[in-house]
């Protein structure tokens, strides 16, 4: 990868009147949460390592008694989605976006953006956020903040067996009483109401941009494994807009729809080499 690679990508960011974000786990992982980093798991869930798991995305989807299961989800979104904030990544990305015209398409439950300073009402998640839990029948379409649940949970918590040791702690349906999870796309049971008015705004956006104004589209980190949730959008966005340019920042697939020809470019490095906190210091 040249410099020159990024002096380009940073050059179009800077003449964009509109930027869209489009982001994936690859962004997460470059501001620290990474699935697959297996030090991190060790530390934090020294029972699970014990029984063999070596890393976060071995839970997804997995079947776990309760108290375990429990165990591990509050511990897991208290660090994800209830840490501090202060990411520089994220923060120099919105830095970088200033007071431009933008959108967030985001495929990430962590509530990053809206953590280092982009407004929730420019940041739609259709795949959910870990900020609220439903019932999984779903009884009703209501969902609740989850930081409640997740408080008494870790309240309960005993870290040298991994479980939530009062089964009072073990999260429920407050309407009735059966089984809950995050409020996250996981299933047919998932409930997407929360994040709908968003996506019919980012939609009104998109179809409103004023002639000549140049669209940058700004992929980063969006991989294979959910691609019709913002990768391929973001490439059909860059299509349908005369002149707009796509921005693909990818370690790992960094490719770009050929038909785009000079007006898109993919980097093959992760977001922290584009966005590094002191890549404009003053002085
Ligand atoms: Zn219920």
């Amino acid at each position: 990868m040249s410099e020159t690679a990024v002096d380009l990508v940073r050059r179009w960011l800077a003449e964009a009147d509109r930027i869209v974000i489009g982001a994936g786990a690859g962004l997460s992982a470059a501001a620290g949460y990474d699935y697959t980093d297996t030090r991190r798991f060790a530390e934090l869930f020294p029972a699970l390592h014990r029984r063999g798991l070596r890393a976060r995305y071995q839970l997804i989807g997995a079947r776990l008694p309760a108290p375990l299961m429990w165990g591990y989800w509050a511990t897991h979104v208290a660090d994800i989605r209830f840490g501090a904030g202060g990411h520089p990544v994220y923060e120099r990305l919105r830095a970088v976006v200033g007071d431009r015209d933008h959108f967030v398409l985001s495929s990430n439950v962590d509530g990053l953006f809206t953590r280092n300073g982009f407004e929730p009402g420019r940041v739609f998640t259709p795949q959910g956020d870990y900020a609220r839990y439903q019932c999984e029948i779903p009884c009703t379409r209501e969902t609740w903040d989850s930081r409640p649940i997740v408080e008494a949970a870790l309240a309960a918590y005993d870290p040298a067996t991994g479980e939530v040791t009062d089964p009072a702690a073990i999260p429920a349906c407050p309407r009735c009483g059966g089984e809950v999870f995050l409020n996250v796309r996981k299933g047919p049971e998932y409930l997407v109401d929360p994040y709908l008015a968003t996506g019919r705004r980012m939609r009104e956006w998109l179809a409103g941009p004023a002639s000549g104004e140049r669209l940058v589209v700004l992929d980063i980190g969006t991989g294979f494994n959910t691609p019709g949730v913002v990768r391929l959008p973001m490439e059909r966005l860059a299509q349908a807009h005369p002149g707009a340019r796509l921005i693909r920042i990818n370690r790992d697939h960094p490719e770009v729809p050929a038909q785009l020809g000079d007006r898109a470019i993919g980097l093959a490095v992760g977001a922290e080499t584009v966005f590094a906190g002191d890549q404009n210091a003053r002085g």
